[in-house]
């Protein structure tokens, strides 16, 4: 089908064409940008992959999340001080080290080999004043991702971006060779959101003729913004919001998206993630099933619910695993099904797994916790929020507390982990509600694996934003939350103080904190438990 491949090159200049009018089979490139943390692939442009390469669309996936971060950490030189001297000394050890299942049996050797590599990376940001990187973030303090202007800036001043140097070595070479007259950026978190328009900046600028498609999460989120206008028609052609397969297909006019294909990874570097062993992540569904949480961005978004069948789930499940042997599956929901739940113990897919779980009578069942655990599930997040039921009420969590207890106790017995989050200054809170999250905490710590710690922010589209007084939105015109005037007087000062002296300082919850991975936080936590069949040290009992 050579007559399908497209021109040898990108289009090197002159008048942008009509994006309407392109031809259907030409080359589109698909970019994950920094900063994420890299530790598995990126499970977005895998599943725009399966369903471009399903319509005989030519695909090329760029993960320059991850090869960015590793240029960085190898151009890293010139330390300024012992930490620095040591990191550098031990980069290529490090870097293997996390490569290496050894190394997640013993959480001091890792917590060194995280904190040395992002140690370079901080250092590569030394020349930029102003800018912080990290293995798991991206800030500039002269620049707000959720500043439509600022980020505007970062594209007319791409050159001044710390990824310019890897942009401009790496592009020119992967457009040439893929033939690439489009390209495509999946644009998840904040973190990934100045980079990734100083990418769109360098591509505009060098390659007018590029067809530039933005989606992702962050986008999908903007887009949900009442009154939504697009601040980027000038630098973009297409913004997606939502699941991308059939707007992105459309748009290049290749029919609608096949049915059921799971995610492909073979355009991706699996061996370079910083992980012993692929980590892949799959997505069973999109939204919420519950939907209902009043601090939840998912309802205030108005997404819709959509599931992958639980036998369609299992199958690609098995499929991922016989392809790519997996040391770990990271099921990507918001919150797994019961029904699906019941088909990975009826059918498990053969390798340990992990996920988000909204609790439910099926859970808190020992035996159903056993099969679970049969299935190779070794961890699950669980969304606590409160430790006060008057809280988890007024925010619609739709759980009473006999029952996490009940779960907790379950999961216990059975040997899976448990990452629990929790939320504090809702409205609905005050310092009386906090402590009584901070006994809940307490009595159960023994149930409890891992933590997270989260201050509430106002979902900008949220029925209570509409209710309570506010001053207006917390960083810029794409701000997702919105200041308020907290009802009790618990604001985020409140609240943090309360966290750094009282809360943490418990001695049961602060050994519980300390396990958290260093920067790889949850998306590491399941290799440190005792039980994980990738790994023969000792790790965390359950
Ligand atoms: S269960 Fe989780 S994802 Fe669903 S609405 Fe509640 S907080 Fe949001």
């Amino acid at each position: 089908m050579t007559e399908l491949c497209g021109p040898a090159g990108p289009p090197t200049g002159g008048r942008r064409p009509d994006p309407q009018a392109i031809q259907t089979m030409d080359p589109i490139l698909l970019i994950h940008p920094p900063v994420a943390k890299p530790g598995e692939p990126p499970a977005g442009i895998a599943l725009l992959a399966a369903a471009l390469n399903a319509r005989n669309v030519p695909c090329t996936l760029l993960d320059a999340n991850l090869e960015a971060q590793l240029f960085l950490l190898d151009r890293a030189d010139a330390p300024p001080d012992t930490w620095s001297t040591r990191a550098l000394r031990r980069r290529d050890e490090h870097l293997t080290a996390l490569r290496t299942p050894a190394l997640y049996a013993n959480p001091d050797r890792y917590r060194r080999a995280v904190a040395d590599t992002n140690r370079l990376l901080e250092l590569a940001a030394a020349s930029h004043p102003g800018v912080r990187i990290s293995l798991s973030d991206y800030a500039d303090e002269d620049r707000s991702p959720l500043a439509s202007d600022a980020l505007l800036r970062a594209a007319n001043e791409y050159e001044a971006s710390l990824f310019f140097p890897w942009y401009a070595a790496r592009l020119p070479e992967l457009l040439e060779e893929s033939g690439a007259t489009r390209v495509g950026i999946s644009l998840c978190f904040l973190s990934q959101a100045l980079p990734t328009f100083a990418l769109l900046g360098f591509l505009r600028a060098r390659w007018p003729g590029l067809t530039l498609v933005l989606g992702g999460g962050l986008v999908t989120s903007w887009m949900s913004r009442p009154g939504w206008q697009n601040p980027f028609a000038g630098l973009v052609d297409h913004c997606i919001a939502g699941p991308g397969e059939g707007p992105l297909l459309d748009l290049l006019g290749a029919g609608p998206p096949t049915a059921d294909l799971g995610p492909d990874y073979t355009g991706l570097p699996l061996a370079d993630y910083l992980a012993p062993g692929p980590i892949l992540p799959y997505a069973a569904s999109r939204g919420c099933y519950w939907n209902r949480c009043r601090f939840c961005p998912e309802p205030a978004e108005k997404s819709r619910w959509r599931e992958v069948a639980p036998a369609t789930v299992v199958r690609h499940l098995h499929a991922l695993r016989a392809q790519y042997q997996p040391v770990l599956l990271h099921l990507l929901d918001n919150a797994l099904s019961p029904g699906l739940l019941r088909a990975l113990a009826d059918d498990p897919p053969g390798a340990p797994w992990y996920g988000f779980v909204r609790v439910h009578e099926q859970l808190a069942d020992p035996a159903f916790c056993g099969r679970l655990r049969a299935s190779g599930c070794v961890l699950l997040k669980l969304g606590l929020e409160s430790g006060s039921q008057a809280v988890l009420d007024a925010m619609a969590k739709g759980i009473r507390l006999d029952l996490m207890e009940r779960t907790l106790a379950a999961l216990s017995r059975a040997g899976i982990a448990t990452y629990v989050y929790l939320l504090f200054g809702t409205p609905s809170e005050s310092l009386v509600e906090a402590r009584q999250t901070l006994d809940f905490t307490r009595r159960h710590h023994r149930a409890i694996t891992f933590l997270n710690l989260a201050v509430f922010n106002m979902p900008v589209a949220s029925d209570e934003a509409a209710e309570l007084p506010g001053t207006g939105f917390s960083d810029g015109d794409l701000s997702l939350y919105r200041d308020f005037v907290h009802p009790r007087g618990w604001d985020r000062r409140a609240v943090r103080t309360f966290l750094d002296r009282e809360f943490k300082r418990q001695p049961e919850i602060a050994a519980i904190l300390r396990r958290d991975p260093l920067l790889f936080t949850s998306n590491h936590a399941a290799l440190f438990t005792a039980h994980f069949p990738g790994l023969d040290g000792e790790g965390i009992k359950t």
